[in-house]
Formats: structure tokens, C-alpha cells, sequence
């Protein structure tokens, strides 16, 4: 396979950290239309690696492709251009706004046509609004205001303002974490529905949900990779089984 035949292709990456190398000669590659799990031990650099693919961190060597470009050339704001959105696990939507405008704020400026009829982009704004709406259940919570949805609501809610800049890549750090369980697989069924056009890479503890959704599971230990493959692949290595339970 050649980098390009894939949505991202990390090789060789590595980033150090006066010396220590919290992410090592890592080499993984995520197809379009595939929801990636990555997971690991506290400290296998999940996160330092989530930071590396957005700009967050600059790499110490390698290289990773997302489509024609190497992200590790590019800064944060032009990953972001690129089409990479990146959840973090505090929220950050607006308390005081509703969830429409949460929603509309988010919208990318200059998308639309230019020299559109203001109302013409208000209106593609808003069909654009409506349908990340419905897609992160929140289609009867758009005049509420933000602060008064749940936990789970206001985690998809920001899901919605990364889906509204209409990302080829999502990545999401716990996306379920304090989810009640008709949330988390409710959070299933929209992680699903947006593969349709893009792919998706999520850090996840919860050993059930990444059963539910993943396509494929990388293993990181000590910032290289221990095991990739199915999770019914995964879970049965003897080198998994090693590093979970061994300690
Ligand atoms: P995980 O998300 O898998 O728990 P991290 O990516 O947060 O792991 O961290 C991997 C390792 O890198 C840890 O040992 C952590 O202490 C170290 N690390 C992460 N970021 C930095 C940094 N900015 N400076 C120094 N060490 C760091």
C-alpha cells in the first residue's frame, strides 16, 4: 500500500520529550469510512498522538498524510482547513447561547458562495443547522439554551459544531465518558451515521463501546504499537492480555 491509498497515513512519527519518547517510530494508516479506536494503558501517548495529528504538538520525525498533505508541515489552523476537527474531552460550547446558535457560530465563515445574497447564506446556514440537528438528536432542542442540556447532549452538541465545518477526519478523546448507557449507544448510532462521509479516530476506555464501534483497534504501549487488528483480535493477544492485566 502507498500512503495514498489511505485517508491518513502516520509513519515513522515519533515525538520526544527532553529525550523521553512518548510517541516512537509509529506507523498506522485509517481508510475513509472507518471508525479507528486507539487504546492503551495510561501514558502510551493516545492523547500525544491525537496532538500530533492536529498540530497541537510538532513531531520530532515522520510524517503524516491526510490525503496529499503531510499535517506535520502544516499549523494548527490549516489542519484544521484541511479538514481535521478534533474534540476535546471538556466541552466548550457556549452556556449562554442556544443550541442553534451554538450550532450557527461554528458554521465555517467564507464557505458559502461569495457574493451571495445575505439571506441566501442565512438560509444555507440554517438548512446546514437543521440537519447536523437531527443528526446529534438535538432537532427539538434548538431554541434551548445550551446550559440546560444534559451531559450526553452537550457532548454531542459539540460533535455537531465539528460536523457543521463538515470534517473528513474526526477525532475524539472519550466520547462516551460519563454517558448514561441509552446515551452511549445512542452516541454508537451517530458515530455510524457520520462515517457515511468521513472517518473517524477515538481515544475510549470503555471496553464495551469500543467492542460496539470500532472497525479496527490499535494498541499503543510506550508510544509504538502493540497490537492492531479487530477487537476480537486484540482482546485475545497474548501481549493485550499481558500489558492490561499484568500490572
Ligand atoms: P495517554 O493519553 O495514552 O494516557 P499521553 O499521550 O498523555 O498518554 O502521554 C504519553 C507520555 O508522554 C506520558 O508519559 C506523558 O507524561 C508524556 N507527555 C505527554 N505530553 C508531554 C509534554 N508536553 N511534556 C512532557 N511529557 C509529556
Amino acid at each position: 500500500h502507498q500512503p495514498k491509498d489511505f485517508l491518513l497515513a502516520v509513519e515513522g512519527l515519533t515525538v520526544s520529550f527532553d529525550g523521553f519518547k512518548a510517541v516512537n517510530d509509529l506507523s498506522f494508516y485509517v481508510e475513509e469510512n472507518e471508525i479507528r479506536v486507539i487504546i492503551g494503558p495510561n501514558g502510551a501517548g493516545k492523547t500525544t498522538v491525537l496532538d500530533l495529528i492536529c498540530g497541537k504538538t510538532k513531531a520530532t520525525s515522520g510524517s503524516i498524510h491526510f490525503r496529499d498533505k503531510d499535517l506535520t508541515k502544516l499549523k494548527e489552523n490549516q489542519i484544521v482547513k484541511a479538514g481535521v476537527g478534533r474534540k476535546f474531552q471538556t466541552p466548550s460550547i457556549y452556556d449562554d447561547l442556544t443550541v442553534f446558535e451554538n450550532l450557527e457560530i461554528s458554521f465555517p465563515r467564507g464557505r458559502t458562495v461569495f457574493g451571495a445574497l445575505t439571506f441566501t447564506r442565512d438560509a444555507v446556514v440554517r438548512d446546514r443547522v437543521h440537519e447536523v440537528a437531527e443528526m446529534i438528536f438535538l432537532k427539538d432542542r434548538l431554541n434551548m439554551s445550551a446550559a440546560l442540556l444534559s451531559h450526553g447532549q452537550k457532548q454531542w452538541l459539540e460533535i455537531g459544531m465539528l460536523l457543521i465545518q463538515d470534517p473528513e477526519l474526526l477525532m475524539l478523546d472519550e466520547p462516551v465518558a460519563g454517558m448514561s448507557v441509552s446515551e452511549r449507544s445512542k452516541t454508537a448510532e451517530l458515530l455510524n451515521r457520520i462515517i457515511k462521509n468521513r472517518s473517524v479516530l477515538v481515544i475510549e476506555h470503555d471496553m464495551k463501546f469500543v467492542e460496539d464501534i470500532a472497525h479496527k483497534v490499535t494498541v499503543l504501549h510506550q508510544g509504538q504499537i502493540l497490537s492492531e487488528g479487530t477487537m476480537e483480535k486484540v482482546k485475545n493477544d497474548p501481549k493485550v492480555i499481558e500489558v492490561y492485566l499484568g500490572h
